[in-house]
């Protein structure tokens, strides 16, 4: 099939409209998008995903608290109102600096879609630091798939205790292994404690799911290192109250289907038996940095960031910009607010341009600070000068995430989805797809049977 290019889909009677394309609809892309709602311009959104991912709320749609639709809306519907964005699905597979065109990929073919202005805004993945060979047996959490099969491995894994007569097995059935401290790691093993220790304490006949066995792993020496020493020790103290083991300064060094295998700072190895392994410990930025880097001559970071100028455009390339996850400024940290606030301000450095207007002072990071749940009832807050953790930290972080949850329907679910978890002992997401039974060995051609 030969490539088609979208220029034909152009507005014929406006063809000297300048050209957006943004790649991404995550929370860099979507902003930048949504601020160019005034502009006289043509966007186009290209993304390999239909919807627009709230990532901080992944570990709830992991452990059955909420649906994936509340925190992934269709990008299409939350830009319907916008009559110069059109939505595309694809997988961008190049940018030429050169042509200046956009290359995706999708079932229908190839498109290649031209620009006069392109916001790059493609994220990161999780990296397992050069042992790819780990994923199949430690999902990451990027994606409503990784939530999806995490959410069928947690509970699978103690439908399978259930059936187990070997104690050795039925062990690791109950064994749940998180590897990475900072908050993904941590929400995520708060979660499975509260889980096993409250919504599935009664349901089981052979096994007591209170029984299970929960740890924490990190290479580092702190739980949320980035919250300061006094929150991160509240913080392993409140996990190791709610039964969680927290190893610190251990590196994994092996992971297969039977388990996992760590090493100390003195080269002591151990050895643990588990089912269920979660890999929450580090994100490389997405594979089109590269492609930036080969035909611009920059050289990406260790993890494979753009070093973007401080108007967050590619050296050399102003009509490029990179922003979110995918590039590095001034050490920058890589949250929501710092993609947010570099989707305005490119959305607002286009349209000044096009007005013949000054350009903007540099980009500048405003920090509305950092919150990480542990438990329920339970979070730590940085905010400004202030550092906290409790029952109120608890209650701005739900207030926090309500407010930049996109869509009023998601809003009003999600607090009753909240409520029936932390009020009430329930889990309203707990199906498995019987595709997803046995994960690692799934092969689609079975499904049928
Ligand atoms: C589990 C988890 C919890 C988090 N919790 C927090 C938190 O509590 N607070 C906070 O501030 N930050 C949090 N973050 C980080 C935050 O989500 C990211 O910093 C933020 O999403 C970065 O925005 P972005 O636009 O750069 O990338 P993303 O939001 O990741 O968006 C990338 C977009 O690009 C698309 N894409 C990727 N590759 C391609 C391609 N080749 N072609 C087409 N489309 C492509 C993706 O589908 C996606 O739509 C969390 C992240 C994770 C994973």
């Amino acid at each position: 099939m030969s490539p088609q290019t979208t220029e034909l889909l152009r507005d014929r009677r406006r063809p000297e409209l300048h050209r957006v394309v943004v790649i991404g609809s995550g929370f860099g892309g979507l902003i930048a998008a949504k601020k160019l709602k005034r502009a006289d311009v043509e966007v186009t959104l290209i993304s390999r995903t239909n919807h627009h991912l709230f990532q901080p709320l992944l570990y709830q749609v992991a452990t059955g608290i909420l649906s994936e639709g509340e925190i992934a809306p269709a990008t299409r519907e939350v830009l319907r109102r916008q009559g110069n964005v059109r939505v595309l699905l694809g997988d961008v597979t190049d940018i030429s600096l050169e042509n200046r065109t956009v290359t995706s990929q999708s079932n229908r073919g190839t498109t290649v879609t031209p620009y006069d202005s392109v916001i790059v805004a493609a994220g990161a993945k999780t990296s397992y630091f050069g042992n790819d060979g780990f994923a199949p047996f430690a999902p990451g959490l990027k994606s409503i798939d990784d939530a999806l099969d995490i959410r069928a491995r947690i509970m699978g894994a103690f439908e399978d205790a259930e059936l187990e007569t070997d104690p050795t097995k039925r062990a690791a059935s109950m064994t749940f292994v998180v590897v990475g401290a900072g908050a993904t790691g941590v929400e995520m093993a708060g979660q499975i404690s509260e889980l096993s220790r409250r919504t599935l304490r009664r349901e089981f006949r052979l096994i007591d799911p209170r029984d299970a066995r929960i740890v924490l792993i990190d290479a580092l020496d702190s739980v949320l290192g980035n919250f300061g020493s006094k929150l991160s020790a509240g913080a392993a103290a409140r996990l190791e109250k709610l039964g969680v083991e927290v190893w610190l300064g251990e590196k994994v060094v092996a992971v297969d289907e039977s388990g996992l295998t760590t090493e100390d700072s003195s080269g002591k190895r151990t050895t643990t038996a588990s089912k269920t392994i979660i890999w929450a410990a580090g994100v490389r930025a997405s594979a089109l940095g590269q492609t930036l880097a080969e035909q611009s001559g920059i050289t990406l970071d260790r993890a494979g960031r753009v070093p973007v100028r401080p108007d967050c455009t590619l050296p050399n390339h102003p009509e490029v910009f990179v922003i979110g996850d995918m590039m590095t400024l001034h050490d920058l940290p890589g949250v929501a607010q710092v993609a947010m606030q570099q989707g305005a301000y490119a959305a607002k450095a286009i349209q000044r341009r096009l007005a013949g207007r000054e350009p903007q002072k540099d980009f500048s990071y405003f920090d509305k600070g950092t919150l990480a749940t542990v438990s329920r009832f339970n979070a730590v807050a940085n905010v400004g000068p202030l550092r906290f953790g409790g029952f109120i930290a608890w209650v701005l972080w739900l207030v926090v995430h309500l407010m930049y949850l996109v869509g009023f329907k998601n809003r009003v679910t999600t607090v009753l989805h909240w409520a029936v978890s932390f009020v009430g002992r329930g889990r309203a997401e707990r199906a498995i797809p019987r595709a997803r039974l046995d994960p690692v060995h799934y092969e689609p051609a079975d499904a049928a049977a």
